[in-house]
């Protein structure tokens, strides 16, 4: 009995191998089958490439009906630019594309396929039928084709466009078959990436169905509305938008508010240039933009969109072209963070910070209809008094605006005044711990070591971001002696602790000297320092969310901080609120402790309400 190999060989070529010969070319049909399994794997991979056909050929309205999971049949319809009878009897070749045309075209590509495989992959494993027809032509034309047979073509009468019928997938290679899972979950495979696509080109009406049941009709409109009616209005109403733009890299899209926040990433996705990605580089950049917002073990929702020069990205790293490089990926990856950092920012995912009122250039006036309104003088708006009774401004709502009064606007001879400084909180230490600090809407209760920690480690990453150290020489260089656990952590932390103004000379095994430190750290205190930041970093990489800097800047800023028993002078008490007021996420410690808690006055009210 032959190996199987050699049969085939019999059956493609009628020849022989010779005697000595072992190497062999493999016959096409089944090198095809071969390069098939690259593209296509199940039906999800058919679905994807037709309907990522459909995209690049211009259609504004693709319909996708399935039958058996798409096992029996995958049918897409788009109303696209069609295909001429010759270039419909050349797609289904290997290697043939319309889309990439030499090597330059490759480092910018702009169109979802490229490579020219998968029309020929599914005609090596299935039954595959193709109408189409172009604008300029009065009739269209029909194929035909079968693994391993010539491909029929006839004229067809039909709408501009076209048509895409694979019927019995892998009808022809029983392992790929077995391989495949149940319908339903080959199905679930199919529907998550139509809602991808959905996702990735809302101005496109797409309908899906699976035999005679409707799943969706989306009509082409606005990502937003898109985001409704496939997620729900409620959903899409908690969203926060988010946008950037720097040096050519553009970002869009929506992030969920941490109360949307679910236990897996299914609602997570990332579109660069259209075409949807997997990337856990910028998944991480928004998670850790999130700090401790977020319940642990959550992840938040989001869909965003990036867009830049093809030239800057490589998606020809997969067959599928899930995962991409790209030549820059640490700005982009701040890009990202940036962005979603301050869109939580904007949105008030907590409480609103109740003396930021009083600081802005606010004003109280008289107003006929309910006794005082507040005016922001510089720009002569009203703020409704609702905004002091309300403890985060929903997402969407914006100060009212009314007609600006008849009175001439303020002269610029007016404006210093405004910069005369804010009222001051009233604030009192409690029992060496504790801030109590009085706002508008009651009173809040400040930990004065997290709060500080908050504010420390803020100023330490903005100190890496700037990278602009400020060494402080020491008179006489530290010699430290570490342990060598410390000095390996030292070791890998070394160019990070000298971006933010540490000089160091390691002495191995298990010695460094020190001599400068960041100018920031108190005196006399430096080698200490040094020691706990080793320390700490250790157990920080369990529960502060991020990269080095982040764990170092937690570490850091947690052995700098004020300790709870330390008495703080009334200045600065004053001056803690103020930096944290300036913070960019006031309301946790790097490691998720409450910075303050709120005890408004409604809530104070109620408790000595008479029963
Ligand atoms: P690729 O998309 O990588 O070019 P394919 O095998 O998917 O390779 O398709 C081959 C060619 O067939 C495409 O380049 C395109 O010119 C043409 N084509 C495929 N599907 C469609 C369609 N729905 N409408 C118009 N042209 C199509
Ligand atoms: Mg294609």
């Amino acid at each position: 009995m032959l190996p199987p190999s050699v049969r085939l060989w019999r059956q493609a070529t009628n020849t022989e191998p010779m005697g000595t010969q072992r190497i062999w070319i493999l016959p096409d049909f089944l090198a095809s089958q071969i390069a098939a399994g690259e593209v296509i794997q199940r039906p999800e991979s058919v679905v994807k490439e037709l309907v990522e056909n459909s995209l690049d050929a211009g259609a504004t309205q693709i319909a996708v009906n399935v039958r058996g999971a798409g096992k029996q049949l995958v049918h897409v319809v788009d109303n696209g630019c069609g295909m001429s009878r010759e270039d419909l009897a050349l797609c289904i070749r290997r290697h043939a594309t319309s889309k990439l045309r030499s090597a330059e075209d490759l480092h910018r590509i702009t169109t979802l396929g490229f490579r020219g495989e998968a029309l020929a992959a599914i005609a090596a494993v299935a039954h595959l039928e193709i109408r189409t027809r172009t604008a300029e032509e009065h009739t269209g034309w029909r194929l035909l084709s079968e693994p391993d047979a010539q491909p029929r073509i006839e004229p067809w009468a039909m709408e501009p466009g076209t048509q895409v019928f694979v019927r019995n997938l892998f009808f022809n290679v029983p392992a790929r078959r077995k391989f495949l899972r149940s319908d339903l979950s080959e199905f679930r495979l199919v529907s998550d990436l139509m809602v991808r696509f959905a996702l990735a080109a809302p101005h496109v009406r797409l309908t899906f169905s699976d035999e005679r049941t409707l799943i969706f009709d989306l009509p082409a409109g606005t990502l937003l509305e898109r985001l409704e009616r496939l997620f729900g209005e409620e959903f899409a109403r908690a969203l926060i938008p988010v946008e950037a733009a720097e040096e050519g890299v553009v970002l869009s899209g929506f992030i969920g508010h941490p109360q949307q926040a679910r236990p897996s990433r299914a609602q997570q996705f990332l579109f660069l240039n259209g075409r949807w990605i997997q990337h856990k580089g910028i998944a991480h950049a928004v998670f850790t933009a999130y700090e401790q917002l977020l319940e642990p073990g959550t992840f938040p929702p989001f869909v965003l969109y990036l867009q830049l020069d093809p030239e800057r990205v490589d998606v020809n790293v997969h067959p599928q072209k899930h995962e991409v490089k790209f030549e820059d990926e640490r700005f982009i990856y701040g890009v990202v963070h940036t962005a979603v950092a301050r869109a939580l920012q904007s949105h008030n995912v907590a409480p609103t910070l109740g003396w930021e009122l009083a600081q802005a250039p606010l004003e109280r006036q008289p107003d006929p209809q309910s006794g005082q309104v507040l005016v922001n003088r510089l720009t002569g708006e009203i703020v409704l008094p609702e905004r002091f009774h309300r403890r985060a401004a929903p997402v969407g709502v914006r100060p009212v605006v009314l007609p600006a009064p008849s009175v001439p606007s303020p002269a610029p001879a007016q404006q210093p005044e405004l910069a005369e400084l804010p009222p001051s909180p009233r604030c009192w230490q409690l029992h060496r711990r504790y801030i109590l600090w009085e706002t508008p809407q009651g009173v809040r209760i400040v930990d004065q070591h997290v709060a500080h920690e908050r504010v420390l480690y803020e100023r330490i990453l903005r100190l890496f971001e700037r990278g602009e150290p400020l060494p402080q020489r020491l008179l006489l260089p530290l010699t430290v002696q570490l342990d060598p656990a410390a000095f390996a952590t030292l070791e890998e932390l070394r160019s990070e602790l000298e971006r933010l103004g540490f000089e160091l000379r390691l002495l191995p095994p298990n010695q460094v000297e020190l001599q400068a430190v960041p100018a920031e750290l108190p005196p006399g205190r430096e080698e200490q320092l040094l020691c706990e930041l080793l320390e700490s970093y250790r157990e920080y990489e369990q529960h502060v969310p991020g990269g080095v800097r982040e764990r170092v800047a937690a570490a850091l800023a947690c052995r700098m901080a004020v300790k709870s028993g330390e008495e703080l002078s009334e200045l600065q008490i004053r001056t803690l609120l103020q930096q944290l007021l300036e913070c960019r996420l006031p309301y946790v410690c790097p490691h998720g402790r409450p910075v303050f808690v709120e005890l408004p006055l409604e809530e104070l009210d109620r408790r000595f309400e008479r029963r």
